[in-house]
């Protein structure tokens, strides 16, 4: 019935502006760009903003695709099929991969007022169900998986291009078929994408052998933090602001760095802490198993997954790690 709905509205109304979570990721871009796409295939006008410009790692997507001009405005950075960024007097907003609507950032989230619809398309436990229609789902591995259900059950064409998006999407949210999220529905959904003209060692190329060098200098001074707790089930390590500057290398480029510490041997919870520009510190959690990291993010006002989580903690490193260490020793 929610799918019918939310194609309903698709068909519609005239006017759309999509819209993610900060820091935005390969499900994030993937599904935007899909719906973007399959909007303004049917002649919508339609506007993607986000609080930050596509990272590097996902940029290949855009550039694959029909033209595009990359637009700034004072709220965010999108893409529009007109002239301008559409923001006010849209009449529906389409929210991806968002468990609430504050993850879009703080000063583009309140800006958010359709007219007549507001659609939630997510994967995260806890999503507050803030739309008028709410495709919700956490068992599904990536929003990229519900968005191609949404269009499998409106027997909407799926054009190559919306086939790498959605793969994209898919692929970095199971982190390479590899989390506890993968399932045969996500196969079998890959499988149809690939029928459908992806070719996985491209979309892998792009995505993940991309590795510019000043990150790669970045992981060297991050892994000198290093440390093991509680018998080796915890690893846990740093980047802070003097790293980036020695590096001159910013957020983006510590993709995957959390991702290398959940492969150590032994290891239960990996965390990540990322020193902030401004104030405060950006935690991102991972399990191996059965340990619930989304509860951990929780306590700290964040969100995610039982595997993959994050929160952002008002404090200074010393202090956040303290606190994050203390939280999961108290669970574990
Ligand atoms: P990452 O550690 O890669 O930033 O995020 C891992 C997972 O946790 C993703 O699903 C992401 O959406 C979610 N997440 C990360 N940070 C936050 C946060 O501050 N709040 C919420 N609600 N979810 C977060
Ligand atoms: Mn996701």
């Amino acid at each position: 019935m929610v799918m019918e709905n939310i194609l309903g509205v698709m068909r519609k109304y005239e006017t759309f502006l999509i819209s993610s979570h900060i820091n935005p990721d390969g499900d994030s871009i993937g599904s935007q760009l899909a719906i973007y796409s399959l909007l303004s295939d049917f002649g919508k006008k339609v506007s993607i903003l986000n609080s930050n410009p596509v990272p590097y790692d996902y940029k290949f997507l855009l550039d694959f695709w029909r033209s595009h001009t990359v637009l700034k405005s004072e709220f965010g950075f999108g893409i529009t099929s007109g002239d301008e960024l559409l923001l006010d007097n849209v009449e529906v907003a389409i929210i991806l991969d968002c468990g609430n609507i504050s993850r879009i950032g703080k000063e583009l989230a309140p800006k958010i007022k359709p007219k007549f619809a507001l659609i939630n398309i997510d994967h995260h436990l806890g999503n507050e169900n803030f739309g008028t229609y709410n495709l919700v789902n956490h068992d599904a591995c990536a929003t990229g998986e519900l968005v191609f259900q949404l269009m499998d059950y409106g027997n909407i064409k799926i054009d190559q291009y919306i086939a790498n998006c959605l793969y994209t999407a898919i692929l970095t949210d199971t982190g390479s078929f590899k989390f506890s999220n993968t399932t045969t529905e996500t196969h079998k959904i890959a499988a149809r994408l690939i029928d459908l003209g992806v070719k996985p060692n491209w979309i892998a190329e792009k995505v993940y052998e991309v590795v510019p060098y000043q990150r790669a200098k970045l992981f060297g001074k991050a892994l000198e933090t290093l440390r093991l707790e509680n018998s080796g089930k915890i690893a846990y390590m740093w980047a802070t602001r003097e790293m980036f500057d020695q590096t001159v290398s910013d957020s983006e480029d510590t993709e995957g760095f959390v991702e290398y510490l959940r492969s150590l041997r032994g290891i239960k919870i990996a965390i990540f802490f990322r020193e902030l520009e401004d104030s405060g510190v950006k935690v991102s959690l991972r399990s191996k198993g059965d340990f619930d990291v989304n509860k951990i993010a929780v306590k700290f006002g964040g969100g995610g997954h039982q595997a993959a989580a994050g929160c952002t903690i008002s404090e200074t490193l010393d202090k956040s790690i303290d606190m994050v260490l203390s939280a999961v020793m108290a669970e574990i």
